[in-house]
């Protein structure tokens, strides 16, 4: 653990440092390392101090702490879509939710007041989500492919995790509470269970996802759920997974501090890489 932490700490350093364009996909380890040996990792580690090693690395270092990650598949599904307020007809139609309920195929999502809206959010924080997976070796899946496009349905997204036979599926939204004082975060899971995929492994994943929002310092919700963590039956995309999932509510665009954290690159960076975090921790 404390490990993995230091890797997502490199890789959280040479963000800031580069302005976090996504990393090169294509280089899981054993990526070429230039400055480490294998077998002097520690020797360096004694013999530097650490602030500084971590600042000077480069992002190839950080792919050689996760081996067991390597080749896990990780879908991620950025809430709602860019296209979809401009496309009412296609986007209320009915599908399948999952216990007999049939829901809108997919909603526009919530905004800050000053605008900033849900999909744009979602889908900035997912993209540094995945470039931390791949740095990892991770094998990264999306349920949609830019943010300007409609849908896809959430029964669609369902359906990519499964198809993908996904070690994760985890849904990155922001919630819209009216309560202005409202705040914090919680990650949802389908419950009751509708199959073992739903149970525990949804669980542990739901678990591993809110410790490291909390590690990070983010606060559980103050209107939803219980310490971090919501029993929900009613989310289609969650309802129709045979996969282990969950949709993360990283916080409420309507609260100004966390609507401030959300509007910025570098609040977006930090969300991505808590929740990086615990999907590592959970397929590691
Ligand atoms: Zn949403």
């Amino acid at each position: 653990m404390a490990v993995r932490r230091r890797g997502l700490l490199v890789v959280a350093l040479v963000c800031l440092a580069s302005g976090c364009r996504p990393a090169p996909s294509s280089s899981p380890p054993p990526a070429p390392t230039s400055t480490q040996s294998p077998t002097t990792t520690t020797t360096t580690v004694t013999t530097t101090p650490t602030t500084t090693t971590t600042k000077a690395k480069p992002t190839t270092t950080t792919t050689t702490a996760k081996p067991a990650v390597t080749g896990k598949v990780v879908v991620l599904d950025p809430g709602h879509n860019g296209g979809n307020a401009s496309h009412p007809s296609e986007i209320n139609r009915l599908v399948p939710a999952g216990r007999g309920q049939t829901k809108a195929c997919n909603t526009t999502g919530t905004a800050t007041n000053g605008g900033y809206p849900e999909h744009a959010f979602t889908w900035d924080v997912t993209k540094r989500v995945q470039a931390i997976l791949v740095a990892h070796g991770v094998k990264v899946v999306l349920t949609r492919s830019n943010d300007t496009g409609v849908g896809p349905c959430v029964n669609e997204r369902a359906a990519t995790g499964n198809a993908a036979h996904a070690d994760a599926v985890v849904s990155i939204h922001a919630d819209g509470a009216t309560a202005t004082s409202a705040h914090g975060f919680h990650v949802a899971y389908s419950s009751p269970p509708l199959n073992a995929e739903q149970g525990a492994p949804s669980v542990q994943l739901a678990k591993d996802v809110r410790d490291a929002l909390v590690h990070d310092g983010y606060a559980t919700s103050t209107y939803i759920g219980s310490d971090g963590l919501s029993k929900r039956s009613d989310l289609g995309g969650l309802n129709l997974s045979t996969r282990p999932s969950v949709l993360v509510e990283c916080g409420n665009m309507r609260n100004a501090t966390e609507a401030a954290a959300m509007t910025s690159a570098g609040g977006r960076q930090r969300y991505a890489e808590a929740i990086a975090a615990g999907i590592l921790s959970y397929v590691g």
